[in-house]
């Protein structure tokens, strides 16, 4: 038995620790590291089955140029030159990198670091963009910061838990258990906002099944309620928070519970037991996700959460806060190195000021002057031959994008694609030019952040198979032999690490919260023993933001018209994932024991809904939406709303001929985060 190693879970963004104990070739015991702030010892059904997912079988593990074998010299040298030559034909805004909360944040700082400093554009967007950009947007809209102001200690503290389009007990299961043992503990309330009745909304105190889109009329309403009811906290506004001219006549009408009720459509005696409750418990914590971000309005439904908080003090104490909790692995770490196209690095916005700093500190010949292309508008770009040279790192767009077959149609027409993944064969690498052999999971080497801020090691159990590599080695000899091999010197994952530290207090000021300029100089053996640690402390403890004057902001925000029921398209198509897999399965699908608990993807639909369109449990329908149209079996469920229908994100054409949910989306966005609404697509269903 080999020495146990103290890593950090693959899968979602609780990021719980985990002893991995390697116990044979490509073999490992996995156990929850009791010494982990974020999970205490305990795992859910996937973090368990790690063990199951670390063979080799469909391992991507030499470089490959078309079908042929190519030295790593070869296969690089191929990439630098092509890149090269597109930017100096075309320009820099010609190339694109898309990317993914799996890589380390050690990965993505270098690769931002590439895209945004030396190739000179901001085409550097991320799969995050899907998961958890409305939040983002929202933060800093609030905050003027994108901060997570809430902890898992918060959890330990609360005393009424509203959980808003989230299924956490499937999702985040060890924050779940975390809010059932404070549950058991203190008798905490549970109040569930979810237009399904999900696993999360069985032992609820209280589940308001809205009509899907309705959040920001929810909470308008339970804003004015508090404003009726004396729970606005004056003296917090006064001294910290800036509220927009007219905000409080807007909650003057049409928002009282009677019409908030027939908006929502749900019953009101159960509206007023919800504004009850968050009246009688003001330590409460609003944990949301991806009901609220995936959705055409997500930006202003995170502020309509954040304006409660914010105007009732809620924020800032032990115990209230609203808290994004984030879906991948690394999601947070890629929102602080900047892996988005719309920040530049270090939680810096495209300020002249920004720019100017960054660029200073990296040296960099070339800085980008102005946001680039979200993940939408970024495969739009290379359906419409504006992209001619894209690099895709550990993701499957081909799936996971909204519109996914003009997403396919637009990768075979595009001149140079590159995927960097661990896996040979994925909807995605289908359409490579060139395909790079990335270290996954048990061999990589670095950081990743979890939703509450706490940074902690991925440590490498293995050493790396065949000739695989990790990103941000890859990334840098793309680096230097474009030209930049001065600015990619690293040689280690900690080298990328301190410069990341350094850059986050670069001339900071104190002006942003995020800031790591205690590890600028961490050395190697600090580096490889770090344990895990939060940044930024209790954010806002002190009632003060990181604006300008130092005051958060309400913004203010409307419920947007919905949608005409009596439309060509009568359903609505709510998308999201099983408790056991992960997005599209090229890890979890090598686990047995997890394909035990969904064996195939299902479309969930309401009794009476399928009485009316003649479906009967197990029968196969057709799911047709504005962009297209996938078979699924049919599982009838009590728990969805009437003119809705749910099927999972997982099924690739790897798995599965029917049940691929990704082509059913339309790619339409928020207008402030550029997310995909995933959430409510127009749809209907049909018996085949
Ligand atoms: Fe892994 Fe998330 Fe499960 Fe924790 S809750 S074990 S991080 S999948």
């Amino acid at each position: 038995m080999s020495q146990a190693v103290r890593t950090t879970c693959a899968y979602c963004g609780v990021g719980c620790g985990v002893v991995a104990t390697p116990n044979g070739e490509r073999s490992v015991a996995i156990a929850g590291d009791p010494d982990h702030p974020a999970n205490g010892g305990r795992l859910c059904s996937k973090g368990t089955h790690l063990g199951e997912t670390v063979g080799l079988e469909g391992r991507l593990l030499l470089p490959m140029i078309g079908d042929k074998r190519a030295s790593w010299d070869k296969a690089l040298d191929l990439v630098a030159r092509r890149f090269r030559e597109t930017i100096a034909r075309h320009g820099p805004d010609s190339v694109a990198f898309y990317v993914s909360g799996q890589l380390l944040t050690e990965d993505y700082y270098v690769a931002n670091k590439l895209m945004k400093g030396f190739i000179g554009s901001a085409n550097i967007d991320t799969n995050s963009r899907l998961c958890m950009s409305s939040a983002v947007a929202g933060h800093v809209r609030a905050f003027g910061e994108d901060v997570v102001p809430a902890s898992y200690d918060d959890l330990d503290a609360a005393d009424l838990f509203v959980l808003v389009g989230s299924n956490t007990a499937w999702c985040h299961p060890i924050v779940y258990q975390r809010i059932q043992a404070r549950r058991a503990a203190s008798g905490a309330k549970l109040v569930v906002i979810d237009p399904r009745r999900t696993e999360t909304c069985e032992d609820a105190d209280l589940h308001l099944a809205i009509r899907p889109g309705t959040d920001v009329a929810l909470m308008n309403g339970l804003l004015a309620y508090c404003c009726r009811e004396g729970l606005v906290d004056e003296a917090y506004l006064a001294a910290s928070v800036s509220v927009p001219e007219g905000f409080w006549e807007s909650l003057d009408e049409g928002h009282d519970l009677w019409t908030i009720a027939k908006v929502c459509d749900v019953p009101p005696a159960d509206l007023q037991r919800f504004y009850d409750l968050f009246a009688a418990h003001p330590r409460t914590v609003t944990l949301f996700s991806q009901g609220i971000n995936q959705s055409l309005r997500g930006t202003d439904q995170v502020n309509a959460i954040c304006n409660v908080h914010l105007a009732t003090g809620r924020i800032g104490k032990p115990g209230a806060a609203p808290f994004s909790i984030t879906g991948q692995p690394n999601a947070m770490g890629g929102r602080e190195v900047g892996g988005l196209a719309s920040s530049l690095a270090a939680h810096m916005d495209f300020a002249p000021d920004n720019i100017a700093r960054v660029g200073r500190f990296w040296s960099a010949p070339r800085m980008a002057t102005k946001a680039g292309l979200k993940a939408v508008d970024l495969f739009r770009g290379v359906s419409e031959g504006r992209i001619k040279a894209i690099w895709i790192m550990a993701t499957n767009p081909a799936v996971s994008m909204p519109d996914a077959g003009r997403v396919r149609e637009a990768l075979a027409g595009c001149p140079f694609v590159v995927v960097s993944d661990v896996i040979a064969d994925t909807d995605t690498t289908r359409y490579a030019h060139v395909r790079l052999p990335a270290a996954g999971w048990g061999e990589k080497d670095g950081t990743v952040t979890n939703s509450e801020r706490r940074i902690s090691r991925q440590r490498p159990l293995f050493s790396l198979p065949g000739e695989a590599r990790p990103d941000w080695w890859i990334v840098k000899e793309v680096g230097r032999r474009m030209g930049w091999g001065h600015a990619f010197a690293y040689d280690r994952p900690a080298d990328v690490w301190r410069e990341h530290a350094r850059l986050s207090a670069y001339q900071n000021d104190g002006a942003r919260l995020f800031d790591l300029k205690t590890h600028a100089a961490i050395g190697n053996e600090a580096y490889d023993a770090l344990e895990p640690f939060s940044w930024g402390g209790r954010p806002f403890a002190d009632s003060r933001f990181p604006t300008p004057d130092g005051r958060a902001r309400l913004v203010a925000v409307r419920q947007a018209p919905l949608a005409d029921p009596l439309s060509a398209w009568p359903m609505t198509l709510n998308t999201g994932r099983y408790r056991d897999q992960w997005h599209t399965m090229t890890r979890t699908g090598l686990s047995p024991k997890l394909a035990r608990h969904r064996e195939e993807p299902l479309v969930e639909v309401h009794p009476r809904d399928a009485e009316r369109l003649g479906l009967a449990e197990g029968d196969i329908a057709r799911v047709t939406t504005p962009q297209g149209d996938s078979l699924f079996r049919v599982s009838l469920s009590a728990g969805q709303r009437r003119g809705e229908l749910f099927t999972p994100i997982h099924w690739t054409d790897r798995q599965s001929t029917g049940g691929r949910t990704g082509l059913l989306p339309r790619p339409l966005v928020d207008p402030h985060s550029g997310q995909p609404g995933f959430k409510q697509t127009p749809a209907r269903a049909e018996k085949v």
